[in-house]
């Protein structure tokens, strides 16, 4: 759908029926673990998948997630605008990523984290989340913007969830989320082009002083800035400058995807 983030790991698409409406705000990214009780990790993606695909009377609870990550691959099975069915009620609010993890003592791969990072700093971008882990939740759902677990969502531990657990290590991931986040709103060697006396333009906020590395990318999402749409003879879009001295509109087109 016209929207959805696009990972920077492999993916594909499943469709599952369990899943609401758009939600009105999006506040955070709920991490969950599966614990399906597999034989390996593949097999409890495989599983994982194919059983949040269906609907009731199998899949009674009517599970379905945003993400399902497997060990070298992730599903959507959930746009990113609509109401997963994973968190009760934080559903509303929050993203679901479900983590393959055939029992609670199982460890997490390296390639789960970076693709569980990869997502979560798209949608710290796309949603303008706070870039950080807020650890557990006392309030009936969770109001404080940003990423956490299942366990730490007072919906999750005052019915016994202990997802994604002890064997996730918080500081790494936040560590990958970071380094993500920051690469995804660096600006590109563009920017060097841009001397001293260059603004840029900004339709949501006139002249800025000079061009702040997160507008190219919100500007992918939201409609307030002027310069990142694509046309035909610039498919990868580009940006307006203006240069203050001599009230000069400049422009430049990026020669790649960004
Ligand atoms: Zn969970």
């Amino acid at each position: 759908m016209a929207g959805d983030i696009v990972p920077g790991v492999p993916w594909r698409w499943v469709a599952t029926p369990n899943h609401g409406d758009a939600r009105a705000s999006t506040l955070g990214v709920v991490v969950h673990s599966t614990r399906g009780g597999a034989g390996s990790l593949a097999t409890e993606y495989m599983q994982t998948v194919r059983f949040c695909a269906q609907g009731p009377p199998v899949n009674s609870a009517q599970v379905g997630p945003h993400w399902v990550v497997g060990p070298a691959q992730v599903t959507r099975m959930v746009h990113d605008q609509d109401t997963c069915y994973c968190q009760t009620v934080d559903n509303p609010t929050h993203i679901g990523i479900e983590v393959c993890q055939p029992f609670p003592t199982t460890a997490y791969t390296e390639f789960q984290y970076h693709a569980t990072a990869d997502l979560c700093a798209r949608y710290c971008v796309k949603y303008r989340i706070p870039v950080s882990y807020i650890g557990k939740q006392y309030t009936a759902t969770v109001i404080k913007p940003g990423i956490l677990g299942h366990e730490d969502t007072r919906a999750g531990w005052s019915r016994g969830k202990s997802d994604p657990g002890d064997r996730w290590n918080w500081s790494h991931f936040c560590q990958l989320l970071e380094a993500k986040h920051r690469n995804l709103t660096s600006p590109p060697d563009i920017w060097r082009g841009i001397g001293a006396g260059l603004v840029a333009y900004c339709k949501a906020r006139g002249l800025l002083p000079r061009p702040e590395p997160a507008l190219r990318w919100f500007d992918v999402y939201h409609d307030e800035y002027l310069w990142v749409k694509g046309n035909a003879a610039h498919p990868h879009g580009g940006m307006l400058t203006y240069r203050a001295s001599t009230g000069e509109i400049g422009e430049m087109w990026w020669s790649r995807s960004p």
